[in-house]
């Protein structure tokens, strides 16, 4: 297909939606994988939700997941504006241009008489809609109200009877029962247009192909095809996403949890780990969502965007709503950590790192080389970079905070916790500090256990606690490698000082 042309048009709300990532990461990568233009529309008709400095937050965070688009505010192009408060008068003209071909009309209704006519409805239980009482005014009524100086909206006619087919790529033909269908506002009374004018005079002015959007807009379907069909416009292709859910099946909302993607990116979720994740929830290489799970591995689920790029295919998008499950989105992240190489990864974890460097006054415990043993250690079980500051405290802390009893290794007595870490303290002050590694202090400890056939976890839980206070961390002899021989024997005799 030639000139593929998409368009992720969001509303200015101050943060991208986790939702709305996707809506933009399908849009990217359908027109990437067609050779296409991905263009970038600022939807701000509703200026109730407008936020100061919400455009370039926008596209900061849609950097940062590196999703960049070919037109847009900024980015120039030859289709602009591409911010809709910036096109009213476009807006007006196609507005002029439906009154005269009688597709739309005025309507005089004061907001009070919606209110009351809206109020019936509700006692009568019938759905709430507009009872079309302007419809039909005369040219003549119609001029005395605009002398008047009438407040009006212009609303969008309707067919009152008859079936309206539409298409969609994902699901095929749609059928809409007119009789559903209501005569909706296209301009409202400040002049400005709502979204369904909007978006279908922008679509086709800025020659947008395929539009692709999320599947709560398929109920907006009929009236953009009956408004394509009043300008006599042949209109795109349509793709409706299928729905982000919680894990109840609902709608993923705040209340359940962060949703914004800003609030993943402060958390220490990797930009290529919400890219992989943000694809899989409605799409898959092997078709439908479902089938992915056949294929059993996992890693056939990981894709960087540069692959993604090439591998997309917007047929193989699913229908069925995708669940937003945390737990694949921090074993993703948890993959990406993994693949970093070390020293980026010690860069992107030092923000988190901050709080613990201040826990200790040794200084050879703040160095970059220090830093970079500690993370290496955890890189391997890390998934949110925001857990390396907890995960790797006791190797910075001055003072380790636990309990006696956490130094007992299963029906052990303290007496013979003393008498061990005692042992193991005299093993240690043998080896040579030019060679203190993780090899030579299990070489001399273990030895010496297995020599005496000794119980290995009565003395290897009690030195694993007094260097770290933790019930579960790394091993003792790489702790104890990373900490440095007197760092060690210190921590062990303030374990014996507990007891
Ligand atoms: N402005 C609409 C939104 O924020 C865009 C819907 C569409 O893509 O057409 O959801």
């Amino acid at each position: 297909m030639k000139n593929v042309r998409t368009r992720f048009a969001p509303s200015p709300t101050g943060y991208l939606h986790v939702g709305s990532l996707k809506t933009a990461l399908f849009v990217y990568l359908l027109a990437k994988s067609m050779d296409g233009k991905a263009i970038l529309r600022i939807e701000d008709t509703d200026q109730k939700r407008k936020v100061e400095g919400a455009v370039e937050k926008l596209i900061e965070i849609l950097d940062w997941v590196g999703i960049s688009f070919d037109e847009g505010p900024g980015l120039g192009g030859d289709y602009g504006p591409y911010i809709q408060t910036q096109r009213l008068e476009i807006y007006k003209n196609h507005i002029d241009e439906l009154l005269a071909k009688k597709k739309a009309y005025y309507c005089f209704c004061t907001p009070e008489r919606l209110d009351k006519m809206r109020a019936e409805q509700q006692k009568m239980k019938l759905p709430p809609r507009y009872d079309r009482k302007c419809r039909d005014l005369s040219q003549a009524e119609i001029e005395k109200k605009l002398k008047n100086q009438e407040k009006y909206v212009i609303r969008q006619k309707m067919p009152l009877t008859g079936i309206i087919k539409v298409y969609d790529e994902l699901r095929g033909e749609i059928k809409f029962n007119a009789k559903e269908l209501e005569d909706h506002v296209l301009l409202k009374s400040n002049g400005v247009p709502t979204y369904h004018l909007a978006s279908v005079v922008d679509d086709r002015l800025m020659e947008i192909s395929h539009v692709v959007r999320g599947e709560e807009w398929i109920p907006s379907l009929p009236k953009n095809i009956l408004l394509y069909q009043a300008f006599n416009w042949t209109p795109p292709k349509f793709i409706h996403m299928p729905l982000t859910l919680n894990k109840g099946g609902g709608k993923l909302s705040k209340r359940q949890g962060d949703v914004a993607v800003e609030d993943y990116k402060t958390k220490g979720y990797l930009p290529e780990a919400i890219i992989n994740f943000s694809v899989l929830l409605g799409w898959s290489p092997y078709g439908k969502i479902s089938d992915d799970k056949k294929s059993g591995d996992k890693f056939s689920e990981i894709f960087s965007l540069k692959e993604l790029e090439k591998a997309f295919n917007y047929k193989k998008i699913g229908t069925s709503g995708a669940v937003f499950d945390i737990e694949k989105l921090d074993y993703i992240n948890g993959y990406y950590i993994r693949k970093k190489p070390l020293d980026e990864l010690v860069d992107l974890c030092m923000p988190f790192l901050k709080k613990n460097l201040k826990k200790t006054t040794d200084k050879k415990r703040q160095t970059g080389k220090y830093i970079k043993k500690v993370v290496a250690i955890e890189q391997e079980r890390l998934k949110i970079l925001s857990e390396i500051g907890e995960l790797t405290e006791f190797f910075f802390s001055d003072k380790l905070e636990y309990s006696q009893d956490l130094l007992l290794w299963k029906k052990m007595e303290l007496k013979s916790v003393k008498s061990n870490l005692e042992k193991i303290i005299e093993l240690l002050e043998k080896i040579p500090e030019q060679n203190w590694t993780n090899d030579s202090i299990e070489d001399s400890i273990y030895t010496y256990l297995k020599a005496k056939e000794l119980k290995v976890g009565e003395y290897l839980w009690p030195m694993r606690v007094a260097l770290t206070g933790r019930k579960a961390s790394p091993g003792p002899y790489d702790v104890a490698e990373i900490l440095g021989k007197s760092e060690c024997l210190r921590r062990i005799k303030n374990a014996i000082d507990l007891i």
